[in-house]
């Protein structure tokens, strides 16, 4: 193995310390605890280890966390009146409803009824409008992970050809605004574009963000670049015993580790730096609001 691993896990406790170290500022000198609340609709098995651990990670850099979970049955009047009243709510400063919702709820119409200085997330339309013009923003967490952990590696990523794999709205769309923003060069490739491995050899920069277990190979990564995978696809593994799994990325870890610059692992990478930044939103939300200068 050549490549570097970009250590996701310990970055992310450096951001937590910094949180922390924020919030403790706005508790001594403004008299103000930032709340997060978390609302989660229905028993998604993934959603409630993720809801449960964004709560702990909350309390622990010294936040409030309100969770809200509701039945699977909740209507769309009433989340949406849930909505309202953490809207109006002064404790609480940032707002985040857990993806995906059931079917019967209108998963678009639910995001946009969120206070937009309040969505941590930063999927209301007016916050992806901001980011979209360059202006300031809630930034989705999982992209707002991938460019630090890139920033922090190679400083400047002015004139990089960077090849975003995937184009949701929470994770490749955002990513590319943000590598724009940075001056990269930014493709954009989904499930439609043609010659992918050419398109891939070409990044200096490539984020996987497919939800396909590792399906990018070493041989499309050009030598040298940097990965971020921001996969996270639970696979068999026999080899641990049988019924058990693992989790892995959308690259092949041992593949494109031969062969690039530097890399992040699954678990370890993307994952714990994505809760990281929902906790510095909420803060950079909570200074907002109460006309504290936030922290860079
Ligand atoms: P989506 O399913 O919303 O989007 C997947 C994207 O990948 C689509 O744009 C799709 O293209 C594209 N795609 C699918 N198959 C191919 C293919 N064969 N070739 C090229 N492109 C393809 O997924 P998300 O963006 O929500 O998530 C992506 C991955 O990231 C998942 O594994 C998810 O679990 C993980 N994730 C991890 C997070 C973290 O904190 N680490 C947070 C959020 C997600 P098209 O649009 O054409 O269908």
């Amino acid at each position: 193995m050549t490549a570097e691993i970009i250590d996701g896990k310990a970055f992310a406790a450096e951001v937590r310390d910094k949180v922390a170290g924020h919030v403790a500022r706005l508790k001594e000198e403004h008299g103000i605890t930032p709340g997060l609340a978390v609302v989660l609709v229905g028993e998604d098995p993934a959603s409630q280890v993720y809801v449960r651990s964004k709560g702990k990670q909350t309390v622990d850099v010294g936040m409030n966390s309100y969770e809200h979970k509701l039945d699977v049955e909740t209507s769309q009047a009433d989340l949406l009146a849930l909505i309202e009243q953490l809207n109006h709510d002064p404790a609480v400063h940032g707002i985040l409803v857990q993806l995906p919702l059931p079917r019967h709820l209108d998963e678009d119409l639910v995001i946009n009824a969120i206070d937009p200085a309040k969505d941590v997330d930063g999927f209301h339309i007016s916050n992806v409008g901001l980011l979209g013009t360059g202006q300031k923003s809630m930034v989705p967490c999982t992209p707002l992970g991938c460019l630090m952990m890139l920033r922090h590696h190679h400083g400047s990523l002015l004139g990089m050809n960077a090849v975003v794999v995937g184009r949701s709205n929470i994770v490749g769309k955002p990513m590319a605004q943000l590598l724009l923003g940075d001056s990269c060069t930014v493709t954009i490739a989904h499930s439609r574009t043609k010659d992918l491995a050419a398109v891939v050899r070409r990044a200096d920069i490539v984020v996987a963000a497919v939800g396909r277990p590792e399906m990018v190979p070493g041989d499309w990564i050009k030598p040298g670049a940097t990965v971020i995978d921001v996969g996270i696809n639970r696979v068999d593994a026999p080899e641990k015993g049988a019924g058990k799994t693992r989790l892995v990325g959308d690259v092949d870890f041992a593949g494109c580790a031969e062969v690039a610059g530097a890399i992040t692992p699954v678990p370890g990478g993307v994952g714990p730096m994505t809760i990281a930044c929902l906790l510095a939103n909420t803060v950079t939300a909570c200074c907002r609001a109460n006309g504290v200068t936030e922290p860079e």
